[in-house]
């Protein structure tokens, strides 16, 4: 650089500072790799249950995607510093007074080159464990997998939990109903590419209704329930929530004002659960209703709590995801939903990744969450639990609604493709 630029010389002269600039320009490219391959690889479901819970792209990055993405690049990062460590030791043979430096010269004094060597070499790679070492606690520090945290005990109390009666009060969700219809969907049109997913999909819920949607693979059922509540665009079609506009073809859209205010009202199960796993139960419970100041936080605390007792979950509040099997997961997932006290739910599949003896659970909850009045629409395919829990069902095929009725009204349907679907069944 000095031969073509001779002003440089000044800064780069000095070798302290050309050693430093190289080795920015060369670990830097590294290092910013490795935190993308952390972000990377932060599951787009994640993302998604963020989005569900309305919490806004900042807070989905330094809530849920940044927390993980350290957890995940920790590791290559720890053995970047640890080659950083050996390339500044190699920068100072050029000159920077360091410990190869100080050997050299202590053994032109002493002329015990082969000892002094071995004290520098000794001192290097004290140097270079502890570094590894101090890393190493750290990362076991932010591993959740480490973390063995107990059930709680019948009758123990949570922090902030005086008594367990005061809970009954946080169990019941209030809100507002206002118009005949908690949801109103109207000609939904959903193209992705030149392939029509759903081709008009009209559909009302009203105050307390519990619809099902059922029908083949491929049909559409997961592609409606996301344009719902925004995950997936519309390209056409209007959806009105509690009465009010919520989004309108591509006018109003998930980045509008009527949306973002409102989507805190919908709540979401997801088919995989998608519960954040370096957060604890209680805090995969919290976390939106804190996000948005739903109450202050001993209020949110008390919610959450009771939302976990209600799904039977709140001995295991202390726990993280991966000690959960999937119908408990999945009772957590419900107990997140719930903590919005949210207008309606929307289930996909809620059941179809659990182990068959697990999937009662589940259904046990919703049932019970029918029961108590909530609007819920379900895509499932656990057909008994439909014909029995559903005050309609809604049958799509090809991107349509081919047959929709009260359970009793479809036993006695005349529609040959429903009944050959049922059958199947
Ligand atoms: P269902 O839930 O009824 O099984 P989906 O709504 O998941 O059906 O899918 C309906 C159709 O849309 C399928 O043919 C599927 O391949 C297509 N599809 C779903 N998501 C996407 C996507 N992100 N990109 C392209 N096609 C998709
Ligand atoms: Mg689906």
């Amino acid at each position: 650089m000095p031969q073509v630029f001779p002003k440089t010389s000044i800064i780069l002269s000095s070798s302290f500072i050309s050693g430093l600039i190289a080795l920015t320009l060369c670990e830097s490219a590294y290092i910013a790799e490795i935190h993308r391959g952390g972000l990377n690889s932060v599951p787009e479901a994640q993302i998604e249950a963020g989005k569900a819970l309305g919490i806004k792209p900042l807070g989905i990055k330094t809530l849920i995607v940044i927390p993980q993405a350290i957890r995940i690049a920790l590791p290559t990062l720890s053995n970047e510093f640890i080659t950083i460590v050996k390339l500044t030791s190699l920068v100072s043979v050029i000159s920077l007074t360091e410990i190869l430096l100080v050997g050299q010269r202590l053994y032109t004094q002493n002329f015990l080159v082969l000892e002094t060597m071995l004290a520098v070499a000794f001192y290097y790679v004290l140097i270079v464990t502890i570094f590894g070492y101090l890393i190493q606690k750290f990362e076991n520090l932010i591993d959740i997998n480490l973390r063995k945290p107990n059930m709680l005990k019948e009758g123990e109390l949570l922090p902030g939990i005086s008594t367990d009666k005061k809970l009954e009060n946080y169990k019941e969700i209030i809100y507002e109903k206002k118009g005949d219809y908690a949801l109103e969907a109207e000609n939904i049109h959903k193209s992705y590419g030149s392939h029509e997913v759903l081709k008009g999909i009209d559909l009302k819920v009203k105050w307390g209704e519990v619809v099902s949607i059922i029908g083949p693979s491929g049909s559409g059922k997961t592609t409606f329930i996301r344009t719902l509540n925004g995950l997936e665009s519309l390209n056409k079609g209007t959806v009105n929530l509690m009465g009010n506009p919520f989004l309108k073809d591509q006018i109003l859209t998930h980045s509008s004002k009527p949306f973002k205010n409102q989507i805190i009202h919908i709540g979401m199960v997801f088919q995989n659960f998608n519960l954040f796993p370096h957060k604890t139960v209680l805090e995969n419970v919290m976390l939106a209703p804190q996000y948005h100041k739903i109450h202050d936080k001993g209020i949110n605390q008390l919610t959450a709590i009771a939302m976990l007792d209600k799904v039977g979950m709140k001995l295991h509040a202390k726990k993280y995801p991966h000690q959960l099997s999937g119908g408990q997961k999945q009772r957590v997932a419900i107990a997140r939903a719930l903590a919005m006290e949210p207008s309606i739910i929307l289930f996909d599949e809620p059941t179809s990744a659990l182990d068959p003896e697990l999937v009662n659970e589940v259904l046990k909850v919703m049932a019970q969450l029918a029961e108590e009045g909530m609007t819920m629409i379900i895509v499932t395919h656990e057909m008994n639990f439909a014909f029995e829990v559903s005050d309609r069902i809604i049958f799509m095929e090809n991107g349509h609604i081919i047959e929709q009725g009260k359970p009793s009204e479809l036993r006695l349907s005349n529609n040959e493709r429903f009944n050959k679907f049922i059958n199947n069944k």
